[in-house]
């Protein structure tokens, strides 16, 4: 079975990357930074045309346009992303994130590792990694602290996927997900309360 992450490692893990690029927890995350950090190469498949086998770029263009977000695909040692430049920008870097936390976590794979999984069986490892990549990915994206905070200021779904420079989607599942809101809720109501009194 692969490593097993914390909610507090994968955490700490995405501040101290984030730490790796001189970005603080409340700050939109500069992805193109990051990526150049670890000198990652993210393609659009249009910018394969050039440099990808025929069978390779048959087997991503021949997937629907929206059936796929991004894989990772090994070459020897090196890693490169290829992303569906067909989503939007908020997308893409959820997409590209989602990738990149696959890298971080050192997860080992054969092939091409896409972000959706599509509809293969994963079976329980991968299952497990994608999970992890998922959280990474929310932490790297907006961390809990940023999410607890912009919560307790009450801000809505879209002012934080403004903040963030996410989709709202994307906002909308890590401010739940990431238990801000209730810890949020859970204060301002111990703040109520203790006024009262
Ligand atoms: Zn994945």
């Amino acid at each position: 079975m692969g490593q097993r992450w914390t909610k507090k490692a994968l955490q700490d893990l995405a501040l101290e990357v984030r730490g790796e690029i001189a970005a603080g927890p409340h700050t939109r995350l500069d992805l193109e930074r990051l990526i150049g950090e670890y000198d990652i190469p993210v393609y659009a498949m249009s910018d394969l045309a050039d440099s990808c086998s025929p069978e390779a770029l048959d087997y991503f263009t021949s997937r629907r346009p929206e059936a796929w977000s991004a894989a990772l695909v090994p070459v020897g040692t090196a890693r490169f992303i290829v992303e569906n430049s067909t989503h939007t920008l908020q997308r893409r870097r959820s997409n590209v994130a989602h990738e990149m936390s696959h890298l971080l976590l050192e997860h080992q794979f054969e092939g091409i590792l896409f972000a959706d999984g599509g509809c293969r069986d994963l079976g329980p490892e991968m299952a497990l990694k994608e999970k992890q990549a998922a959280a990474l990915s929310g932490e790297l994206l907006i961390p809990v602290a940023a999410a607890i905070g912009a919560a307790l200021s009450s801000r809505t779904d879209e002012q934080v996927a403004l903040q963030f420079d996410v989709s709202l989607q994307f906002a909308a599942w890590r401010m739940n997900a990431s238990g801000a809101r209730k810890i949020a809720q859970r204060t301002l109501q111990k703040r109520a309360a203790g006024i009262r009194h």
